[in-house]
């Protein structure tokens, strides 16, 4: 049976420039069909699903009106054994949260609000292209801790350029003052085909990779101090308030994905579904496949998957199963990227702000 299910809802109400996820600005009738769809699918998964844990991402799944999100979480819990579910996490957009909303997904189920407020700088959140304010982030957090959700995350955004370091401390601060269970703090990228990417090719955007790296250190300091572990290199969390899904994803567990671009990955067999939303559900809707791509993973990759997943989380990686990369992992050590315990490898402060680069060795 697969225990972790991921649900992409793909529509936005407006596209952030630096976002390279599948999304698209959500029409009523494609929403509604996208919905037909994704039941579809689901009940065709049915018999192999019996999850623990449920993610819906995106996208912006909050921005389903309520009569959408009612009848795709009824559709849900009418076709999957949903008996066994611990978490079940919704990313919300700060804009999108109403009480009526919160009240409909605590009552059906949903117990872990992931809420993107990326800075509490409202100069950021311009730079950024979000369409709420900090106040109304600040609104929204308030009301789904009043609608009794006590489980929430903060996803934040560092490297926006023009943010000082003082300006990064002061959103990490605001975050603490809200005491949330759990931090998120990912690093701003250049993803092809955004316009933030296409802005850094003219000259229009300059990173600053020293700032960068001064911020992660302060978040590392500030949130250490404040009793949230990092329990992997991007993410924060008080005492057992770790997001079991994310940990699932990157300790190697199968998952399978729903709706468009979603991945699935079941016994060593991966594959991706449709990227557009029009064909996705029109697809499905014939009885035809929902995916347009998918692989066999050969045990190396999966092994090298687990690996490099594995070293970023505060598990680090086991020695048994760092052997084929023993020399790499050696020399590693030697630069101060990794240290070693009696049983595994671990990423040093160094090699937390050189992550990818040491992830590097297992592909
Ligand atoms: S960052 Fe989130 S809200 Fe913005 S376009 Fe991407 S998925 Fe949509």
């Amino acid at each position: 049976m697969i225990k972790h299910l991921y649900v992409h809802i793909p529509f936005c109400p407006n596209i952030c420039p630096y976002c390279a996820f599948y999304k698209e600005s959500a029409g009523r009738e494609r929403v509604e069909a996208f919905i037909d769809a994704l039941l579809v699918e689901a009940k065709r998964h049915a018999p192999t699903l019996k999850p623990r844990t449920i993610f819906f991402g995106g996208g912006t799944p909050s921005a389903l009106s309520f009569p959408q999100m009612e009848r795709l979480l009824k559709g849900l819990h009418g076709c999957l054994d949903l008996s066994t579910v611990e978490e079940w996490t919704i990313e919300m957009n700060p804009a999108t949260v109403d009480t009526k909303k919160a009240r409909l997904l605590r009552s059906s189920g949903i117990n872990r609000i992931s809420m993107g407020v990326q800075s509490w700088d409202d100069t950021i959140l311009k730079k950024l292209g979000r369409t709420h304010s900090a106040q109304k982030a600040e609104e929204s957090f308030h009301l789904l801790r009043e609608e009794g959700f006590n489980n929430l995350s903060i996803d934040l955004i560092f490297g926006t350029p023009e943010e000082s370091l003082a300006s990064w401390r002061q959103t990490l601060e605001k975050s603490l003052l809200l005491a949330p269970e759990h931090l998120s703090a990912y690093g701003l990228t250049y993803e092809e085909d955004t316009e933030f990417f296409r802005l850094l090719g003219r000259g229009l955007m300059k990173p600053n990779e020293h700032l960068e790296a001064d911020q992660m250190e302060l978040t590392i300091d500030l949130l250490g101090e404040h009793g949230y572990q990092q329990y992997e290199v991007s993410n924060y969390a008080k005492a057992g308030r770790e997001s079991l899904h994310n940990m699932a994803y990157w300790l190697g567990s199968d998952y399978l994905g729903l709706g468009p671009s979603a991945f699935s990955t079941v016994q060593g067999h991966r594959w991706r579904n449709i990227r557009e939303t029009g064909i996705y559900s029109s697809s499905t809707m014939a009885g035809a496949t929902a995916s347009d791509f998918q692989e066999e993973l050969s045990p190396q990759i999966l092994a090298s998957e687990r690996a490099a997943f594995g070293l970023r989380t505060h598990h680090g990686l086991d020695f048994e199963r760092a052997r084929p990369w023993q020399q790499a992992m050696e020399e590693h050590e030697k630069q101060g990227l990794l240290y070693r315990t009696k049983d595994r490898w671990l990423l040093t402060r160094k090699g937390l702000l050189l992550a990818d680069t040491v992830g590097e060795i297992f592909f």
